[in-house]
C-alpha cells in the first residue's frame, strides 16, 4: 500500500493536526469511510435523511484507528520505544496492529471474559503482549494509567490527546461529504472519547469556515452502563455490548461538554433495543455492525418514538465497529434453519420449494 494513499489522515487533515517533520508518517490505510444513506430506516423514522458513518471499514475495523494512528506516530516521534493500552477489545487490535506496523512491542491489558473473540484474535495475531486481568475495563485502564509511567512506555488509551486528535477527523469527512454539518450526529458512548472527538471536529471545520453551523450531538449509552446518564459512576457496568461497558468515562468532561454545548442529549438503550437496531441495520439497509455501534440507531429509534420532531432534519449514525469481531452475538439471534443430506430432492424439500 502507498504511504501517501488519501486514506491516510495524517496526510489529508494535517493542517488540523499536530504532524511535524519529525512526525513518522505511517498508515495502514485509515479514513475516508464511506457515508451510505438508509433505504428503509430514515424514511420509517420520517427524517429527510439519515446516513450511516461505516467506521467499520478502518483497516482494523473500528474507528480506533484514525485516533491510534496519530497517537502513535506522536509515541514514536517522542522515542517511545513500546505501547501500552487497556481495552474492552478494539483499542488493542488497533495499538498492536500500529505497533507491527511501526516495529515495537505493545501491551495490552483487558477484563478476561470480556472480549470479543475477534478483536482478541486480532491482538494476538498481530503479537501483543496480552494481560487478561479479573476486573472490569475500568480496573484495567487504571492499571494502564500507572504502567504508563513507566520509561520509554506510550499509553495510547484515549486519555492520550493525540487519540482525540485523530478521532475527531471522522466529523471532518462527513462535512466533507454532505458539504454541510447534519442536523443530528447519533454516537454510542463508552469511555466518551469519540462524542468528544467528534464535537471537537465540527467546531473546528466550523471555525475553519468549512461548514456553517453544528449538528446536535446525540450519545447513546447501555442501559447497564449509563454513568453520563445516571450522573455517577456505575461501579458494574453490564451489557452485551462490550465496547461500551464501561463505567467511568475518561472524557466524562468532553462528553458532558459536547451534549450542553450542541443542546442535544445523552440517553440511554436496553440491550433488547440495541440488538433489535443491529439485527435491522444488517437485514434491512445490508450493513453489519458490532452490537456497540447500534446503540446509535438504537437511540435515534427511541427518541422518535418518544415524541422528537425529526421532520425535515438529517442525521449520522456512527457504525462504530465491525460486526464480524462478535459473530457470537449474530449466531445468538438468528439460527441457521435448515439441515439437510446432500442431495437436492431433500433441499428443495427443506426450503417448500418441491
Ligand atoms: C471504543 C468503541 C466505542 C465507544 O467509543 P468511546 O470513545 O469509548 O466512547 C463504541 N463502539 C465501538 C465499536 C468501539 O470500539
Amino acid at each position: 500500500m502507498s504511504e501517501t494513499s488519501s486514506r491516510f489522515i495524517l496526510e489529508r487533515y494535517a493542517e488540523f493536526l499536530p504532524v511535524t517533520d519529525k512526525t513518522p508518517m505511517v498508515t495502514l490505510g485509515e479514513c475516508g469511510t464511506p457515508l451510505v444513506r438508509s433505504r428503509v430506516l430514515g424514511p420509517e423514522l420520517g427524517l429527510e435523511a439519515l446516513y450511516f458513518k461505516l467506521e467499520y471499514t478502518n483497516p482494523t475495523g473500528s474507528f480506533k484507528d484514525r485516533g491510534m494512528v496519530m497517537a502513535v506516530a506522536k509515541a514514536i516521534e517522542a522515542g517511545a520505544e513500546a505501547l501500552l493500552c487497556a481495552s474492552t477489545g478494539n483499542t488493542s487490535a488497533s495499538a498492536a496492529a500500529y505497533a507491527a506496523r511501526h516495529g515495537v512491542p505493545s501491551y495490552v491489558i483487558v477484563p478476561a471474559g470480556r472480549i470479543a473473540m475477534g478483536k482478541l484474535a486480532q491482538a494476538v495475531v498481530h503479537g501483543a503482549e496480552i494481560v487478561a486481568i479479573e476486573g472490569s475495563f475500568d480496573d484495567a485502564l487504571n492499571i494502564a494509567r500507572q504502567l504508563g509511567e513507566r520509561p520509554g512506555i506510550a499509553l495510547v488509551n484515549s486519555v492520550n490527546p493525540y487519540r482525540i486528535q485523530g478521532q475527531k477527523t471522522g466529523a471532518f469527512e462527513i462535512v466533507d461529504d454532505l458539504g454541510e454539518a447534519p442536523d443530528l450526529l447519533c454516537i454510542p458512548v463508552g469511555n466518551a472519547g469519540n462524542i468528544t472527538a467528534y464535537w471537537r471536529g465540527f467546531n473546528e471545520y466550523r471555525q475553519a469556515e468549512r461548514s456553517t453551523r453544528l449538528p446536535k450531538m446525540w450519545g447513546f449509552q447501555a442501559a447497564g452502563a449509563a454513568p453520563l446518564v445516571l450522573g455517577h459512576p456505575v461501579a458494574n457496568p453490564e451489557t452485551i455490548a462490550t465496547a461500551i461497558r464501561i463505567g467511568n468515562p475518561a472524557s466524562w468532561d468532553g462528553a458532558v461538554n459536547a451534549r450542553d454545548e450542541s443542546q442535544g442529549m445523552i440517553d440511554s438503550v436496553t440491550d433488547d433495543e440495541i440488538l433489535e437496531a443491529y439485527r435491522r441495520i444488517a437485514s434491512d439497509e445490508g450493513l453489519f455492525c458490532e452490537p456497540a455501534s447500534a446503540a446509535s440507531l438504537a437511540g435515534l429509534i427511541k427518541q422518535v418514538a418518544a415524541g422528537q420532531r425529526v421532520e425535515g432534519l438529517t442525521a449520522v449514525c456512527i457504525l462504530t465497529g465491525n460486526g464480524l469481531k462478535d459473530p457470537d452475538t449474530a449466531l445468538k439471534i438468528e439460527a441457521v434453519q435448515h439441515q439437510a443430506p446432500a442431495d437436492l430432492a431433500a433441499v428443495e424439500r427443506e426450503l417448500g420449494w418441491n
